[in-house]
């Protein structure tokens, strides 16, 4: 190292203190990367690698990026998944003796960024920290921009507590005391426990931290560890810490929710097309973020539930009241995040005119809730703190219109403080008297063309041309600057106002800015405050959102009842109805409860609707449970504690890993958690394997969750033969995606109707494809032989040649004469015998069981 510059030496010496990130190194206007980070940003922030002598032989990799347009290339990184420490100047370069000197002032991370532009509006930034703790894992979340900190303890290994910390789809992961280390792509960090203050959850939420447990504490200190890290800031925006028990809300683990697309669709991972996008109609972004919350979490209790319901049918039966609602919203600025940087300490002056023109509308907005005397909705608007006197407060302090930047000035409104003001007065009455200068020296010298001008070099001056210059009062003019054909003068007095104005408007600036760091730090204070109205908008703003997609759509109320039931009346699947563009969405019953209707078998074929029927049950459930109302004529529906959904899988292998075990890993885990208030859904389980091991697997499941479980059950498959465990297994029902033929195709009707499908389905759509005639005679017999019991091969060798070679059959009949059964699988019994094993005695009982069976 020794051979290196001093500045290269101090920058090694402060990247080996942050080792995963890259070091934004500051130099003059540029930040700049060196080494391995000036390879790797090269390459991803396309720029320009280059090199530099840094005292060894081989010139030093560096790229470097402009200070002022740092951020975006910042955000692209984080964008990656990337950290970035920006290391800053912390003396005056001319000051310093040496190398300046130079600190890390902060260190961005995905899952700490504050600012808006790296941000999605509608969307919460989390960062999770998972924690063991005696025997449980904790769970914390928290999103910096908004201040939220949620935490919860599970009774479960890495995996179930992954897939809780997922939920929040975090952009960051803390890991701290786990034995097992957890696969997920996203950037981790690990924390020592012995590296924690465990005390200093109590400092930062006070009386809320002693409802934590162990484990909660732990995880909740591990961010506060990490955040206090990375930031070097103030958290006190960070005061509300929520506990929740996992129990209290509808699960549905990762696979489930994914399969759902209930926040992004299976195919591109993007919000349209999922049930967010179709339910999203939110004025604000703190109701877009709440709105994904709540479908994240449907709720089990049945009172919370009414309350929503209600509030809902309110807003959508009154048309009037849901625009003025609408339209109060959208005055509405995020007032989370300016909650967040103003206690943070990086809102602007716009900021905080941002936040009083939303706290404008809040009056308002109360008024209209008021007025409806719909109990919900007074009860939401009487816990509504209008802040009147924040409001004012801004409203003295600040101008309407300040501009972006908070140290040119301009920010405080005139009567807020008198010292400005007699500032301002002074530099006005200064400019005041220059105005006039012009007039009275041109009076003075009879030089009608004197001009009075300014610049930035010279400060004010007289300008009198060349050719008047006679006339100049040489005594008190001044010459200051000579140009081609002017000259330009200076007075005492002209010097003394002047600096007058210059002072004024120095002292001016200067003043401004303390005022205003002064006033955003007094509208700190009340950032609970704030926090606590912008859930209550935010809460309007979902149920406005609900009432309004539910009036465009024609969705009902459902009705929650406790008998179990599941009684859907011309039910559709909103998202499939939505998109659907000339073809109308056929609209499709259901009746399931835990006694005689709890699993419903589902045959038809291929593109039928089969799994859009399962999905559409659940994507009801879920919606019911959000509080909002449901795409149906009636909907009666009981509380489901659990959603299941389980795909069987397709014969391709996935990233070398056994689709099948997969598949049976995710049915294993839903057979163990289920209970009889679940849901399950089933989406031709068994497909891949062969068909006995998948129809003997897919039996075996049903008889379980039947006996086992009681859980009402969805399940669709293509075994055909697993329709008659209606005849033997209570409570199993069959219903089929009916199709029909018309000139000469298969159409599907999306109709689900009682009964098991026509099972030629298969061999029918080969016809209506023109197969060769033969390929479809031969596969009509194979069925009817598979069909009574005999194994694919049985026939095969004694007819093959005779089958091909005979003329195509006229019709059905005829293929129908060949051989029985009973005879195919006699004949493969002959032909599998082997003598050598077989005593006369044993040949004799063989032949004489033979002739008994084709008696028969
Ligand atoms: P299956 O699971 O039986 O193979 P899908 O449920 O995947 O069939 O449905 C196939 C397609 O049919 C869907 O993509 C959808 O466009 C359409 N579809 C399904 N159900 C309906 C319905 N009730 N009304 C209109 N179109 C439907
Ligand atoms: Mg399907």
């Amino acid at each position: 190292m020794a051979q290196y510059t001093p500045m290269i030496q101090q920058y090694l010496a402060i990247k080996r203190d942050y080792p995963d990130t890259f070091l934004f190194f500051r130099l003059g206007d540029f930040y700049e990367l060196f080494f391995e980070d000036a390879v790797v940003a090269s390459r991803e922030l396309e720029i320009t690698l280059t090199g530099r002598d840094g005292g060894a032989e081989e010139r030093i990799p560096m790229c470097g990026v402009p200070h002022h347009s740092a951020d975006a290339y910042i955000a692209e990184l984080l964008k990656k998944g990337y950290k970035v420490a920006v290391c800053e100047q912390v003396e005056d370069p001319k000051e310093a003796k040496g190398v300046v000197r130079r600190e890390v002032t902060r260190v961005i991370t995905p899952g700490t960024m504050m600012e808006g532009k790296w941000l999605s509006d509608k969307e919460n930034n989390y960062m999770v920290a998972l924690a063991q703790s005696e025997g449980k894992v904790g769970i914390a979340a928290c999103d910096m921009s908004t201040g939220e900190m949620y935490t919860t303890s599970v009774w479960a290994k890495g995996e179930a507590a992954l897939d809780e910390a997922m939920q929040y789809r975090p952009k960051e992961m803390v890991f701290c005391g786990l034995s097992t280390s957890l696969k997920n792509d996203l950037p981790n960090t690990y924390i020592e426990k012995d590296q924690l203050d465990p005390f200093a959850v109590d400092r930062q939420y006070g009386e809320q931290a002693k409802q934590l447990d162990q484990a909660m504490r732990t995880a909740v200190n591990a961010l506060l560890h990490y955040i206090g890290t990375t930031q070097k800031r103030s958290l006190s925006h960070m005061r509300l810490l929520k506990r929740y028990d996992t129990r209290q809300f509808l699960q549905m683990d990762g696979f489930s929710r994914r399969n759902l697309e209930l926040t992004e669709t299976i195919r591109d991972k993007t919000k349209k097309g999922s049930l967010l996008w179709l339910l999203d109609r939110t004025e604000t972004a703190m109701g877009g973020r709440m709105l994904r919350r709540w479908i994240e979490r449907p709720l089990l209790n049945q009172t919370e539930l009414e309350e929503r319901l209600n509030a809902v049918e309110h807003i959508k039966s009154d048309m009037i009241l849901r625009a003025d609602l609408r339209a109060a919203l959208d005055r509405v600025y995020d007032l989370e995040r300016l909650a967040g940087r103003i206690a943070y300490g990086n809102a602007n002056a716009r900021d905080l005119v941002q936040l009083r023109l939303s706290l404008e509308a809040v009056p308002k907005l109360r008024r209209l809730l008021i007025d409806t005397e719909a109990p919900v909705l007074v009860q939401i608007a009487e816990e509504m703190d209008e802040c009147t006197d924040i409001v004012s407060f801004l409203s003295s302090a600040l101008v309407d219109d300040p501009p972006i930047s908070v140290r040119e000035g301009g920010i405080i409104r005139p009567g807020y403080d008198e010292y400005l003001d007699k500032l301002h007065t002074a530099s006005r009455e200064g400019k005041n008297w220059i105005a006039q200068l012009e007039q009275a020296e041109r009076e003075a010298t009879g030089i009608r063309s004197l001009k009075v001008g300014f610049n930035k070099v010279f400060g004010y001056y007289i300008e009198v041309s060349r050719a008047n210059q006679a006339n100049v009062p040489a005594g008190r003019y001044e010459r200051k600057q000579t140009l081609a054909n002017a000259e330009r003068f200076i007075t005492p007095e002209l010097k003394e106002k002047e600096a007058l104005i210059l002072e004024a408007e120095e002292k001016m600036i200067e003043l401004e800015y303390q005022l205003f760091v002064a006033v955003r730090s007094e509208v700190a204070q009340h950032i609970p405050r704030l926090q606590g109205l912008a859930e209550r908008i935010a809460a309007i703003d979902v149920l406005q959102s609900f009432a309004t997609v539910s009036d465009e759509r024609g969705f009902v109320r459902p009705q929650i009842v406790n008998s179990g039931e599941c009684v859907i009346r011309e039910g559709r699947h909103p998202v499939v109805e939505a998109v659907l563009e000339r073809e109308k969405y056929v609209a499709n019953d259901v009746e399931m409860n835990q006694s005689d209707r709890q699993i419903l078998l589902i045959t038809g074929p291929n593109m039928a609707g089969k799994s859009t029927y399962m999905r559409q049950i659940a994507l009801i459930t879920v919606m019911a449970q959000i509080g909002c109302f449901v795409p149906a004529k009636e909907a009666r529906l009981s509380l489901v504690d659990q959603i299941f959904t389980r795909i069987g899988a397709a014969d391709d292998l996935a990233g070398g890993h056994s689709t099948f075990m997969v598949e049976m890993l995710e049915t294993k885990h839903a057979l163990q958690k289920a209970t009889a208030q679940s849901l399950i859904l089933l989406d031709e389980i068994g497909r891949g394997t062969s068909t006995y091991d998948g129809m003997a697997l897919a039996q075996a499941v049903i008889e379980y969750i039947r006996e086992q479980i009681g859980a009402k059950t969805l399940f669709s498959t293509h075994y055909h033969e697993l329709t008659s465990l209606e005849e033997t297994l209570p409570g199993v029902v069959n219903v089929h995606a009916r199709c029909e033929e018309r000139d000469g195709k298969l159409l599907f009707l999306h109709k689900i109707e009682p009964g098991r499908a026509d099972k030629s389905y298969g061999i029918h759509v080969a016809e209506l494809a023109e197969m060769p005639r033969k390929v479809i005679e031969r596969a009509r017999q194979i069925l009817a032989g598979l069909e009574a019991g005999a194994a694919p091969s049985q026939d095969v060798q004694m007819t093959l040649e005779a089958l091909w070679s005979a003329p195509v059959a006229a019709g059905r009949e005829e293929t129908h004469q060949s051989m029985q059964p009973e005879e195919i699988a006699l004949i493969t019994e002959l032909r599998e015998l082997d003598l050598n094993q077989t005593t006369p005695m044993e040949a004799m009982l063989k032949i004489f069981e033979w002739k008994q069976r084709l008696k028969r």
